[in-house]
């Protein structure tokens, strides 16, 4: 089989596995030692000894992540929270989901 397959790269911490693409649920602490989690974050592991690598996408979704998370889940208004939850069943995703999705495009747009 010839999928289209992702580069490989040698880990830059051991030197001697290299790194495979996997999606974890990764938890932050946010302002306020708020726990977040971030479902389906795609990173980098290496087969040897482990070591996580974020790319560019991840970091940047975990500085949004950082700046907004906290506030955004617990201060939304009713109303907001609602809608959100209509989209999200619409698109068949959680609520984190929709608004992570949110949140990058919004990102994207913004840079
Ligand atoms: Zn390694």
């Amino acid at each position: 089989m010839s999928q289209k397959k992702a580069k490989i790269y040698k880990c830059p911490s051991c030197k001697e596995g290299t790194t495979e693409i996997k999606k974890i649920n990764y938890q932050l602490k946010a302002k306020g030692g708020r726990k977040i989690i971030i479902p389906d974050l795609e990173i980098e592991e290496c087969t040897h000894c482990g070591e996580r690598i974020f790319g560019m996408k991840a970091a940047r979704l975990i500085e949004v992540h950082k700046a907004h998370s906290g506030r955004l889940l617990v201060r939304l208004k009713p109303e907001v929270h609602a809608q959100l939850r209509e989209l999200a069943r619409k698109h068949h995703r959680s609520l984190n989901q929709e608004i992570n999705f949110l949140l990058e495009t919004g990102v994207d747009k913004a840079s």
